[in-house]
């Protein structure tokens, strides 16, 4: 069989944050204001600090404003919750992204529960996670959305397909799963309970894996002809010791059996961020009560 074709995802997420860029300048042409988005860091962890610094240029890069706040380790709870409480209501600010994880003693349910679900760009608050449940128009997270977006570049035409979901988490398996729902395959889970997931896995047209294990996945899981995304971010180290990130995919072995699949890197990571800002024009165009042409983003 043909070696499978190659999803670039960093060539799409650069298209896509093209689109926001020329998106930003047609709402501002509209009379809307112009998008922010406020990151919120808390402590000092480095590769957090690397995360936000990359979001805040991501932002400059597409005419988002951004506006970036730092608390000390040991702040606490209610320092985090006045802060976000001063965002949800500054009409400057029309996302917030409270960069995960939290230091142990703040409660992440607190701090996510307390941002206003209009704003919640991660699509992390209860009320936006039971609307995409529900089916209703929400705020979606991240890199689930960009797991979409690559799939439909690969094939508009979801309806029907045997899709499988490799990771149960919240915030990305579930909502994975949410969105192949919503677009009409026939879903199936499979977390690390799940008994011969190999077999499984076989009968999926649609295959995502997203369990944080280096090459789980062997070319024996997958169907000659398969769509394989592979969102996990494993670092590991080359035969010469130089650090290396591979999937939770054998991509070298399950491209000669799969139809389609993303490298590691370069496939769903540069989407997660491209996605939030895409998530911060949508929400900038609701807080403005702006109709968005979504199909042009
Ligand atoms: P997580 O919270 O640790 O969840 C991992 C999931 O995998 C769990 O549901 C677990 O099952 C399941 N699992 C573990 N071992 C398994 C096995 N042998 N077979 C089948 N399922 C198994 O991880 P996460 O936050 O979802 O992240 C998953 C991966 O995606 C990580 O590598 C992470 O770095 C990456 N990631 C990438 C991006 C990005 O590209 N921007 C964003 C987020 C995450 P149980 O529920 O039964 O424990």
């Amino acid at each position: 069989m043909a070696e499978a074709k190659l999803i670039d995802g960093k060539a799409y997420a650069a298209g896509l944050r093209k689109r926001i860029a020329a998106g930003v300048e047609a709402l501002i042409a509209e009379g809307g204001p112009r998008p922010g988005l406020a990151t919120v860091l808390i402590g000092e962890d480095p590769a957090s600090q690397v995360y936000v610094r990359g979001k805040a240029r991501a932002c400059e890069t597409a005419g988002i404003t951004s506006f970036e706040h730092r608390l000390p380790a040991g702040c606490g709870t209610a320092e985090v919750l006045d802060l976000v409480a001063a965002l949800n209501a500054d009409d400057r600010v029309d996302g917030i992204l409270v960069q995960l994880p939290l230091p142990s003693d703040i409660d992440p349910r607190r701090i996510i529960g307390a941002v206003d679900p209009a704003k919640d760009v991660d699509g992390f608050h209860p009320v936006n996670v039971g609307r995409l449940w529900t089916g209703e128009t929400g705020l979606v997270p991240c890199t689930p959305q960009g797991v979409l977006l690559l799939l439909r570049d690969v094939s508009n035409d979801l309806s029907g397909k045997k899709a499988v979901v490799l990771g149960r988490s919240s915030i990305v398996g579930r909502p994975v799963t949410a969105l192949l729902l919503a677009a009409d395959c026939t879903v199936t889970v499979v977390h690390s309970k799940t008994r011969d997931p190999a077999a499984i896995c076989r009968g999926a047209d649609i295959l995502v894996a997203a369990v944080g294990r280096p090459a789980v996945v062997g070319a024996d899981w997958v169907k000659p002809g398969a769509t394989v995304i592979d969102v996990g971010i494993n670092r590991t180290a080359a035969p010469d010791g130089a650090p290396r990130l591979v999937g939770d995919v054998d991509f070298t072995a399950a491209r000669e059996v799969a139809g389609a699949i993303t490298p590691v890197p370069g496939g769903v990571g540069p989407m997660t961020i491209a996605v939030l800002l895409r998530n911060t024009i949508v929400a900038a165009h609701r807080n403005a009560r702006i109709a968005l042409d979504k199909s042009a983003i």
